[in-house]
């Protein structure tokens, strides 16, 4: 069968790497790809928003399956576009539906689903311009410090934690009327605190039943010691060590199941990933967020421990058969170590010559931020590649994938030296 795969990140090369393995892919498309998808697919320069070059795209290559690997489209509503389209209506999206997708396009709404589906969450209110002066108030009724979280998407910014009361005012009016995050904090959700260890689980869903795939922990800020600017991700680690069973179950009765229960009886439509952000407070895992995509890097550790045919896997999910798939998985460590732009999360240059690549051994490359500038491979983001490697356990594939790293080179490479060491 032919595939398309929209994005162009680390997670859609691995997506990629993992479904060219799988003998039903005849064809992959990417669109838009990266250089490394380029290397074992075919790019094609379509935003992955833009439904109408998506659905010619579609007909003209007569692709039968489509996964989105972005938000973006999802909340846009690509699935429903394709359902609600005569020529694409048979051709299965993998992803939610528009109003599945609005977990993590509206945090109110995914407030909501917890609260009405009984999923342990962090207590909340939540305000627009017009109810600033409340939404002062309700601050004054917590304790510090005091989560703002900008209801629409914002890039991965939109949450504020902020240890002082009247900064948390002005900031709060900052979101509010001075729409210091666009139009996605033109309502503010404010939320508890929750002190604890933060956790993801990753979950697949054909929205009657689920697989629970491998734990990962990813590594948000830029500095050592998880110090600095939050970046997309800058390594992660999978399986985590501190999520034992006994938590998973917790999880898994708790959260997975009445999450799946919920889609269910609310009428949503879901057959795609659910990424559920959790705090570990005193053995309690509490939601704090839903996705509707997998993870990045998380995507880079999780997606090489699988075993099972990843093809198999998505269609089981479109036949709504995913109860009888029996997912394998790898019981090795996997880690990813992510090389950025000097200068990340703020300026940074691109179009940085990398070398080095062809040496590396016992490793997978993952590009994210790159492409091909004729014979080479330039750098074209801030997060431009991924090294992922197995081990026996973490130490040693974190060390693998550091002494990989050493054979590469761009000007201004960086990357953390500290990728899993906390759970040494
Ligand atoms: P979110 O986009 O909701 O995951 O929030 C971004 C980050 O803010 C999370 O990764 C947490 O580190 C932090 N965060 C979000 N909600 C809370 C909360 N209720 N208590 C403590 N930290 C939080």
């Amino acid at each position: 069968m032919t595939i398309l795969l929209l994005g162009s990140g680390g997670r859609e090369h691995a997506f990629a790497w993992k479904m060219i393995q799988s003998p039903l892919c005849e064809k992959l498309f990417v669109a838009p790809g990266n250089a490394g998808t380029a290397s074992i697919a075919e790019n094609v320069a379509i935003a992955p928003t833009d439904f109408e070059a998506v659905k010619a795209l579609v007909l003209k290559e007569n692709i039968s399956l489509v996964v989105v690997g972005p938000e973006d489209p999802l909340v846009k509503g690509i699935y429903d576009y394709f359902k609600n389209d005569e020529s694409l209506k048979h051709i299965p999206v993998i992803g939610p539906s528009k109003l599945g997708a609005q977990l993590e396009g509206s945090k109110e709404f995914a407030k909501e689903f917890l609260i009405k589906h009984n999923i342990p969450t962090a207590a909340y209110d939540s305000f627009t311009a017009a109810t600033v002066e409340q939404g002062c108030e309700f601050l004054e009724t917590l304790q510090p410090p005091y989560v703002l979280k900008a209801d629409g998407l914002a890039a991965g910014k939109g949450v504020l934690i902020i240890h002082d009361l009247e900064e948390a005012k002005t900031e709060l009016r900052n979101m509010l009327v001075h729409e210091k995050f666009g139009a996605a904090s033109s309502k503010v959700v404010i939320e508890e605190f929750l002190d604890g260890i933060e956790l993801s689980c990753f979950v697949l869903t054909d929205g009657k039943s689920y697989k629970i795939l491998p734990t990962a922990k990813d590594y948000k800020r830029i500095g050592e010691g998880d110090t600095g600017l939050n970046t997309g991700g800058m390594g992660a680690v999978s399986p985590v060590p501190y999520v034992d069973a006994v938590l998973m179950e917790k999880i898994e009765t708790r959260i997975v199941k009445p999450t799946i229960e919920g889609f269910q009886k609310d009428g949503i439509e879901y057959k795609g990933f659910v990424f559920i952000g959790l705090i570990n407070v005193k053995n309690e895992p509490i939601v704090i967020e839903y996705n509707v995509r997998m993870g990045d890097p998380e995507t880079e550790v999780v997606i090489p421990r699988l075993k099972s045919d990843l093809v198999e896997l998505f269609l089981s999910v479109a036949d709504q058969k995913l109860d009888s798939f029996e997912l394998e998985v790898d019981p090795r460590s996997a880690t990813t170590i992510m090389v950025v732009s000097g200068g990340y999360p703020e300026e940074f240059e691109k179009g940085k010559v990398i070398t080095g690549l062809e040496n590396i051994t016992n490793s997978i490359v993952f590009h994210a931020g790159t492409k091909l500038d004729n014979e080479n491979v330039v750098s074209n983001g801030g997060r431009v590649l991924t090294i992922t490697s197995y081990g026996d356990d973490f130490q040693q594939a974190i060390k693998k994938s550091y002494q990989n790293i050493d054979k590469l080179n761009f000007d201004k490479m960086y990357f953390r030296k500290d990728i899993g060491f906390d759970l040494i």
